[in-house]
């Protein structure tokens, strides 16, 4: 059995894992958490294969036929042109969403962020027609292209972007769909027509902060660069029927107590549909982590249990200038100011009077209601939470933990 976790799952893949080999099958585990944790994977299955497994893994299925496989493989970075398209044949059918990748790999380094650790800094692109010939595979009428950042940074990355949604057209493949993206996309009037030309409805833009010294604190000037406004941005994909989904992280070194307003002012003033908000967490093999973890600062660390709470929605570390009840606190209160039912419906008629695209605004207001009951989910969750007895999560109690000096 082939099996990959993010760090949030691994826990459950581990579970798995025990359980399928006392049924006699052989476990490979792969992905980015295995990548991450080597020595620890290799306590719960018969064979890791680290970083990119495409190139490697007819080698794997050939040592485990002959009995000879190995403790660990490593795939490092492949060639994306190399990469066929996956099976979408084999996927069960009725999912909202189908999914494919174009690019991987990205050209920022956030702190924060395991994309560059584990696929690298090159922005590395599939040939378009590689691209189109999958997605011509996928039986969804949605499609979520995976990419972490779809249209890079250069000027080199937009023309591919340019390249693939014309390529799209041409296709006449006839869906939608969303992707995540850097705020420049915004910026570039032909890249954004193109985009919902060619289906795009949604996307996800990933401001992180809305304070100047967090951006630098983790690596994003990106989003300092002179002369760009988030606004301006948002207000294009907008017009041209593209919903924008802000993301923000919060719990920096510079955040203090009234960061939950703030980040929901952030959402106000940039004009985004829909606003998500996740606790600063320390992924393994981050920058984040080295340093949270050379100050002592991680809290839930009895692993491979406390990685189910590397979700982002829970506090795992101790943050520099807010508990872990100022933390939740933070979140709701940000949440519930954006997602006032007052706030939510005069986002919604507001938008539509202004872009008449019914089709996006009405994705971003079942987008904003459903944000609104998980947002209710999250604080029933956090009570359950600080009333646990016995789990490892709440042992380390303090709910509220000491700071650091
Ligand atoms: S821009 Fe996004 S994908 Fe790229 S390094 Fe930063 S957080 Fe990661």
């Amino acid at each position: 059995m082939g099996i990959t976790a993010f760090s949030c799952q691994a826990e459950r893949a581990y579970k798995l894992a025990a359980e399928f080999r006392s049924r006699g099958v052989t476990v490979v585990m792969g992905g980015i958490h295995a990548t991450m944790r080597l020595d620890e994977a290799l306590q719960y299955v018969d064979s890791v294969v680290t970083g990119e497994a495409e190139e490697v893994w007819p080698q794997v299925l050939e040592d485990a036929r002959d009995g000879t496989l190995r403790r660990v493989y490593h795939g490092g970075i492949v060639d994306v042109a190399k990469v066929p398209p996956a099976r979408h044949d084999l996927l069960p059918t009725g999912y909202a969403f189908g999914s494919v990748q174009t690019t991987r790999g990205c050209p920022l380094n956030c702190h924060f962020c395991s994309v560059t650790a584990f696929n690298g800094k090159r922005f590395r692109r599939r040939p378009i027609e590689h691209v189109i010939e999958e997605i011509k595979l996928i039986e969804e009428k949605l499609v979520f292209i995976v990419d972490d950042n779809l249209v890079g940074t250069s000027k080199a990355h937009i023309t591919y972007a340019k390249d693939l949604f014309r390529a799209l057209i041409a296709a006449n493949i006839r869906k939608r769909w969303v992707a995540q993206v850097t705020v420049n996309m915004g910026e570039d009037e032909e890249l954004v027509r193109l985009a919902a030309k060619s289906g795009c409805f949604g996307v996800l833009i990933g401001f992180e902060s809305p304070a100047r010294e967090a951006l630098i604190e983790i690596n994003k000037k990106f989003n300092l660069r002179e002369g760009q406004t988030s606004r301006e941005s948002v207000r294009r994909l907008q017009r041209n029927g593209i919903a924008v989904l802000g993301s923000f992280i919060f719990g920096f070194d510079v955040d203090r107590t009234g960061i939950g307003l703030k980040l929901a002012e952030a959402g106000f003033s940039s004009g985004v549909d829909i606003l998500s908000v996740m606790f600063m967490t320390p992924l393994p093999g981050t920058r984040l982590w080295e340093t949270m973890e050379s100050q002592a600062r991680i809290v839930a660390k009895d692993f491979p249990g406390d990685w189910k709470y590397y979700t982002l929605n829970l506090p795992v570390a101790n943050y520099m200038h807010l508990s872990w009840d100022e933390m939740v606190d933070e979140f709701i209160s940000g949440f519930r100011a954006f997602y006032s039912y007052l706030r939510i419906f005069s986002r919604f008629f507001g938008n539509l009077l202004r872009t008449r695209k019914v089709y996006s605004n009405l994705v971003a207001l079942v987008c904003n209601l459903m944000f609104r009951r998980n947002m209710e989910l999250d604080a029933q969750m956090f009570k359950r939470l600080d009333m646990t007895r016995g789990t490892p999560y709440a042992k380390k109690e303090p709910v509220r933990i000491s700071r650091p000096v």
